[in-house]
């Protein structure tokens, strides 16, 4: 089953993890995870850049030692970017020690590649133990989402992501899109009219 957007009572368990930005203004948090993957990735940042919009790119640490121009592009695009472990690891299936091994890993392919250090954290799955949040959290931002596009999941129509992902926009909202193999042919599909809404509605993109 897929949540488009998270119920406020699963919020409410996990306080200290950012689930949306209301800030009375227009703002929406656009955010793909797992990338950086050539022939995606890029895709996205022209899509942005034509609109001059941002996002922010949850990076898998694999991916980034794999593209590392690709990295350095999003940064350099004006988008923000984050850890998104380096094996893109589920948090309930991965031993503390192994999982901020992992995560660790990932922001140092981050720091050499971008010059700079991750502040933002994102678990895969958008799962991880208490623990893994608590160690994490001493050093980063742990960044969850509010409106889940499914983009990636294959059963749903370009039509039905897009036209669920706008029922649930509002001012402030953290929106989950993925710039990897499994979304390479429905991100084209979706992008381009989701972007357009959005600047159409008034919305302006803000990196978290
Ligand atoms: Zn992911």
């Amino acid at each position: 089953m897929v949540f488009h957007s998270v119920p406020t009572l699963i919020q409410s368990f996990f306080p200290k993890r950012i689930w949306n930005k209301p800030d009375g203004g227009q703002k929406i948090y656009l955010t793909f995870d797992d990338g950086p993957v050539p022939g995606v990735t890029d895709y996205v940042l022209n899509e942005l850049s034509k609109r001059e919009m941002k996002a922010t790119f949850f990076m898998v640490g694999a991916n980034v030692e794999k593209s590392p121009k690709l990295a350095r592009e999003v940064l350099f695009e004006g988008n923000g970017v984050g850890n998104h472990t380096f094996h893109h690891l589920d948090g309930w299936k991965t031993r503390l020690k192994d999982y901020l091994t992992d995560v660790e890993l990932c922001n140092q392919i981050l720091e050499k590649t971008l010059n700079e250090k991750p502040k933002l954290f994102r678990p895969p799955y958008g799962t991880m133990t208490g623990r893994q949040a608590k160690v994490i959290r001493e050093t980063q931002e742990l960044i969850m989402w509010n409106v889940l596009t499914g983009d990636y999941d294959r059963s749903l129509s370009p039509d039905q992501i897009l036209k669920n992902t706008l029922k649930h926009i509002n001012s402030g909202a953290i929106v989950v899109l993925h710039d990897q193999e499994k979304t390479r042919d429905i991100i084209r599909k979706v992008l381009p009219d989701l972007l357009d809404f959005l600047a159409d509605q008034g919305y302006q993109t803000a990196i978290l």
